[in-house]
């Protein structure tokens, strides 16, 4: 087996561990700060922000981008949103008898990151630069093949990694990717294909249980993915303890979808697991800092 489930639960171990840690850091309290900062965007706008801006990743107004030590650059053209316009209107007869209601909306202009230039946020994620020495890419397609998915490489827009479309049994992985980080993001995918095939699930929790299983994967085929999952997990589950807590809830899940991955690496490739299996054989992924890690979109 390329990896027993006592090394699997190591990996959950330490996945909890190293969530805890961060979440207790002082990055990821100034992570936090700058979060707080950016508004959670309504449908509509979400959709008026990608009509005009397709890459947008991250955006605010002119002052927000101020504040973060950012300013938008000479010549480019706001992105324009609906803000409500709220009035008071009486409720009673009382002094107090008054609430606030929407009475239309008005264009505000805001900017996406690639707008604007200055201090580097803080981040949390760090995409993984290392190499895929063992050729784990080409078996995880095979996986993927082997339950009906397809694998394609795409140049995405903007900050996102991969996808998975269950309609038509397909997985896409950014072009864009070191090669240890494709790896991730393709065991991330199909977790995603192997988990999720129902809408139901919320998205914080598919996002957690999908990064959990690629860190497994990852761990058991030499690839140290800290620097990314441990951001994106706790980003999703709302926080450190709430992270360590569904990574608990989901254990049992997270473990078998890992096996199941593993199972078939090893089946596609006997001669990797064996390499893989080995201590040593551990690649080291260094990552490099990025200055943007987007809406967190692994999807
Ligand atoms: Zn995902």
């Amino acid at each position: 087996m390329i990896a027993s489930s006592t090394r699997r639960d190591d990996a959950l171990d330490r996945l909890s561990q190293g969530i805890a840690r961060l979440t207790s850091s002082d990055a990821w309290r100034s992570w936090l700060r700058v979060q707080a900062r950016f508004h959670s965007y309504s449908f509509s706008n979400a959709i008026l922000i990608l009509g005009q801006h397709p890459a947008a990743s991250r955006v605010a107004g002119f002052h927000t981008w101020r504040r973060l030590g950012r300013h938008v650059l000479r010549g480019q053209h706001a992105i324009w949103i609906l803000a409500p316009v709220r009035r008071r209107v009486k409720t009673g007869d009382g002094p107090d008898d008054a609430a606030p209601v929407v009475a239309g909306f008005r264009p505000v202009p805001v900017f996406d990151i690639a707008q604007t230039e200055g201090e580097a946020l803080p981040e949390v994620c760090t995409r993984l630069v290392g190499d895929d020495p063992l050729g784990a890419y080409d078996r995880l397609v095979q996986v993927a093949g082997s339950i009906g998915f397809t694998v394609q490489e795409h140049a995405f827009r903007g900050e996102k990694n991969g996808d998975c479309a269950h309609r038509t049994r397909s997985i896409r992985v950014a072009t864009r990717l070191a090669p240890a980080h494709r790896v991730k993001t393709l065991a991330h995918e199909l977790a995603h294909a192997l988990l999720h095939a129902d809408a139901g699930a919320e998205r914080g929790l598919k996002e957690l249980e999908a990064e959990s299983v690629a860190f497994i994967v990852c761990d058991a085929l030499g690839i140290q993915a800290d620097d990314w999952t441990f951001g994106y997990v706790a980003g999703w589950a709302g926080g450190g303890d709430a992270a360590v807590a569904a990574i608990k809830a989901a254990g049992t899940r997270i473990q078998r979808t890992a096996a199941r991955i593993l199972a078939g690496v090893e089946h596609q490739s006997p001669e990797l697991a064996e390499r893989a299996g080995q201590d040593d054989a551990c690649v080291s992924a260094s990552a490099t800092h990025l200055s943007e890690c987007g809406e967190q979109v692994e999807l």
